[in-house]
């Protein structure tokens, strides 16, 4: 059923940052010198997380999404999730990546059965596309796509995240080009992580967004269907005409705090109750003992602190490229 929090949410979904280091330096998430790197020492091994997601299965999480910096830069990462798979078959299991090594991987990850994978996409312009992540090529994105679909990965969500001046007018075009390919876009709410990348007049609220993608679809009321994913973030609308979906994820201007089901592991083995907390509890030292009973009383005891809004005892730092996002 899940971990049941002091406010009566249900907790049963887990992201796991397996590294804090990425081949990007997306303009929303790192600084453009980079993040200075955890010791390898730090980082839990493929053993730790393993060992930590049977704690947590057997606590009532029912899915974990393996995230990053870039866990595709994690050498060994496609085959630790066809053995993460295989120890735990009945488990929700999937990954969001930049998708810039996909096109390499893509076959050995499909043997890994995820439920699904999201790939990050804020733009399809490769000008853009290169100052926003600073280091990245969007044909290494587009192959990745491609053969990711190929090899039969399926649930495949692009992210986009939505930044005034930047990408805004490019949203139905990025729309139409999931969709094209059997992809349900999301658009996501510029997330002030850290109050030097983010700033208020790059933030577009989600009834915006909305707006703008009005001529694409048929949102007329009967065929607007504003669905809430089961324990997912997003609101899905449908259009009418077609049936397909756009995600958007309200982060900040609509925050789902009263029904969040998520908690988050950093790559160091910090969990984190809340992304906009700073407070983590720290899980590594009882998962490097293999003790089973200080780890669940840190996880109950990190639990604890998940505030009930996000604005309560935020101070929103840290970087998403440590955290997961
Ligand atoms: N490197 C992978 C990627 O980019 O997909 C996984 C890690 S990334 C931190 C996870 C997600 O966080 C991506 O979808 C990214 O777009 C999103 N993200 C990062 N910084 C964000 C911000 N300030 N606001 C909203 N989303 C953000
Ligand atoms: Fe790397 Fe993902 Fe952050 Fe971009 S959003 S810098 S790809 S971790």
């Amino acid at each position: 059923m899940g971990i049941i929090d002091n406010r009566g949410r249900v907790i049963n979904y887990a992201r796991i940052s397996v590294t804090d280091r990425c081949n990007y330096r997306c303009v929303y998430c790192m600084p453009e010198e980079g993040v200075k790197p955890r010791p390898h020492d730090d980082i839990m091994r493929f053993e730790d997380i393993v060992w930590l997601s049977r704690i947590l299965v057997s606590l009532g999480i029912r899915h974990i999404r393996f995230t990053g910096g870039e866990p595709l830069v994690r050498r060994g990462m496609a085959d630790f999730l066809v053995s993460f798979r295989e120890e735990f078959p009945g488990l929700g299991v999937s990954m969001t990546t930049n998708a810039s090594l996909l096109s390499r991987f893509a076959g050995a990850i499909a043997r890994a059965r995820l439920s699904g994978m999201n790939v990050s996409l804020d733009t399809l312009d490769g000008g853009k596309f290169a100052g926003m992540t600073r280091l990245g090529d969007i044909s290494d994105v587009m192959s990745g796509l491609e053969s990711a679909a190929e090899c039969g990965i399926p649930n495949i969500k692009t992210n986009t995240v939505v930044m005034r001046g930047f990408n805004e007018y490019e949203l139905p075009d990025i729309v139409k080009f999931s969709w094209n390919r059997g992809f349900i876009p999301r658009m996501i709410e510029f997330m002030p992580l850290r109050g030097d990348l983010w700033g208020r007049e790059k933030f577009v609220p989600s009834g915006e967004i909305f707006e703008l993608l009005k001529p694409i679809g048929d949102w007329s009321a009967e065929g607007r269907g504003r669905e809430k994913a089961a324990g997912g973030p997003a609101k899905y609308y449908t259009d009418a005409l077609t049936g397909l979906k756009v995600g958007v994820i309200e982060a900040v201007s609509n925050h789902f705090c009263s029904e969040c089901n998520r908690l988050r592991i950093t790559a160091a083995g910090n969990m984190r109750a809340c992304l906009f907390n700073s407070e983590e509890t720290p899980l590594l030292p009882a998962i490097r003992e293999r003790d089973e009973t200080a780890s669940r009383e840190a996880i109950l005891r990190g639990i604890a602190l998940k505030p009930k809004k996000w604005n309560d005892a935020a101070d929103g730092e840290g970087h998403m490229s440590d955290i997961g996002g």
